[in-house]
């Protein structure tokens, strides 16, 4: 890691936020040669990148608001961000239900008609129209629906995307800062001063660069505001989607597409083996970006929503964990109306040059999904071209695959048992786990090992320190949320006083490995 460097040469490109669109824009700047350095205030996908819906899709209900520039972009990079990241993305079936109070069957059959052909698809499969009445158990649905249509979408793990393309960018000579805010900027001659806080060591770093990509999702406008010499024409107001996380509703690995009454759309997808998530609401959210929790009034639309259709009936108890994520909402003409469920789920860029129009250019990133985070990336540095070195390397993301993800064509679960022959003393449940969430990089982690013994305390759930001690030495992780929340979702199982001994073991490790650092 460099997170201790002392860091004084003029950068390209310095990116603020280590949410999936700085880590794309990082990973592509750095691939194409670029001088990337990536400013993280707290934790990699500590914002809405580890809050998300984890979903790589089209969007279907975005048809319905005439986005087809986004819808068949979103479409077209389904099976290439599956390609770049096969151990945390795969295919997932949705099952839609015909909802006689909601949309006609025929305008849900036209929007999937697009859906399969706006974009090439490769290997997800087409769209299927299916009884219900005629599937085990009904799919878990209760006895008032029986048409339905089943369609692909993705799954993604999303904070761990973001790790992937940060690793990707660190070893193409990016230096990825975590635990780094970026604190302020000045234009100085041709470039800009930069200074930022390692919060480490409590130092204060001065970076220069000849541009910088302001890619801080919900904290993008007011930091573009701070700014001395930035104009900003645009504001945003924040809108908060929250998740529940509930004992399976259904068996089965299809998702669901779930017509609401209110014309809006709620997803259920199973999580984390025992778990269905159900997600999400669109609420405004006029407060702090990182205090984001679901309120008792979403947490009933959840559950309702969820009992309308599934003959497994839930209650608050059923709650095991809930999370919600903002996403800041445009005003400057981009939105149609109020709405929070309407409003385009696109991405557009600011370039600011200083009042003469002349100085080092400050890019600012709005809006944008999970799912478009390569081509936003490419657009960006698209973008800046006429600010960057001549001799930029070419467009290279659409190719390359992400660290973890040579794995085979046929996905994690089939990697997962290639590594029986390996590593033949791994229990299932830790291989499969192992596998869809490392790929290929647990073959370093358990390099060496040779019985289960060896991979050292369980801290709780099938987390040992090993896994422990590979996430702080390889992906950042420097507390349990990072642990338990982003780079993994272990916290499901683990109790209060796992969660305190495994913090206190993250302490002690950190603080014996830091003194190492900094002398490096
Ligand atoms: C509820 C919800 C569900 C969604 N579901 C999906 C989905 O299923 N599929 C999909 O494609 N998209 C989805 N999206 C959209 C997608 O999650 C976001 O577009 C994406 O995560 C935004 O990434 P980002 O990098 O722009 O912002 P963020 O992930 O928020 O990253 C910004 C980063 O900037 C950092 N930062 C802030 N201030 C500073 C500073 N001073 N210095 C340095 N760093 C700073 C923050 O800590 C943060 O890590 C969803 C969004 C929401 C809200």
């Amino acid at each position: 890691m460099s997170q201790h460097e002392d860091i004084s040469k003029v950068y390209d490109l310095i990116v603020i936020g280590g949410g999936i669109n700085g880590a794309g824009i990082a990973v592509d700047a750095a691939g194409r040669g670029l001088k990337v350095a990536l400013l993280e205030s707290v934790d990699f996908a500590s914002g809405t990148s580890s809050r998300s819906s984890k979903l790589v899709h089209g969007g279907l209900r975005y048809l319905e608001y005439y986005d087809f520039r986004l819808v068949r972009e979103s479409l077209s990079e389904r099976e290439r961000v599956m390609k770049k990241a096969r151990h945390i993305v795969w295919p997932l079936r949705f099952v839609m239900p015909v909802v006689k109070q909601s949309r006609p069957a025929w305008i849900v059959r036209i929007g999937l008609f697009f859906y399969d052909h706006l974009a090439p698809r490769v290997t997800l499969q087409g769209t299927e129209t299916v009884r219900l009445s005629k599937k085990t158990n009904r799919m878990g649905f209760r006895e008032h629906y029986d048409k339905a249509f089943i369609y692909s979408d993705c799954w993604v793990d999303d904070a761990r995307l973001v790790v992937a393309n940060l690793q990707g960018a660190e070893a193409e000579g990016a230096d990825i800062l975590a635990r780094t805010p970026f604190k302020n900027a000045e234009r100085d001659g041709d470039n800009w001063l930069v200074t930022a806080l390692d919060q480490d060591s409590g130092r204060t770093l001065k970076l220069r660069a000849n541009v910088i990509v302001n890619a801080a999702g919900p904290w993008a406008v007011p930091i573009a505001q701070s700014v001395p010499g930035v104009t900003t024409d645009y504001s945003a107001k924040l809108v908060r989607g929250s998740h529940i996380i509930v004992p399976s509703l259904y068996d089965g690995d299809n998702a669901t597409m779930l017509q609401i009454g209110d014309g809006r759309i709620v997803v259920t997808m199973p999580y984390e083996n025992d778990y269905t998530l159900v997600g999400t609401t669109d609420e405004n959210h006029p407060g702090d970006p990182r205090r984001v929790e679901i309120t008792d009034q979403e947490q009933d639309y959840l559950l309702a929503a969820a009992n309308k259709f599934f003959t497994r009936q839930i209650t608050a108890d059923d709650i095991h964990w809930t999370y919600s994520g903002v996403r800041p909402l445009f005003e400057e003409g981009k939105s149609r109306d109020d709405n929070p469920t309407t409003v385009t789920r696109d991405y557009s860029f600011k370039i600011d040059q200083g009042a003469d129009g002349k100085g080092a250019p400050f890019l600012t990133v709005l809006g944008g999904k999970l799912t478009t985070y390569r081509r936003l990336a490419d657009h960006v540095i698209e973008k800046l071209k006429p600010f960057l070195p001549p001799d930029i390397g070419p467009a290279h993301t659409g190719t390359s695959i992400l660290p973890g993800a040579d794995i085979g064509s046929e996905g994690p679960f089939a990697y997962a048992e290639t590594l029986k022959l390996v590593f033949p003393w791994l229990p299932d449940t830790l291989r499969i786990r192992l596998a869809r969430t490392y790929g290929s990089r647990v073959e370093k982690m358990l390099a060496g090992v040779e019985k289960l013994e060896d991979l050292g305390t369980v801290f709780g759930g099938n987390m040992t320190r090993r896994e422990v001690d590979y996430l702080i030495e390889n992906e950042w992780a420097a507390s349990v949320e990072d642990v338990l929340w982003r780079r993994t979702k272990c916290g499901l199982r683990f109790s209060e006083d796992e969660t305190k001994a495994l913090s206190d073991y993250i302490e002690k490790a950190r603080a014996l490995t830091a003194p190492k650092e900094a002398a490096s």
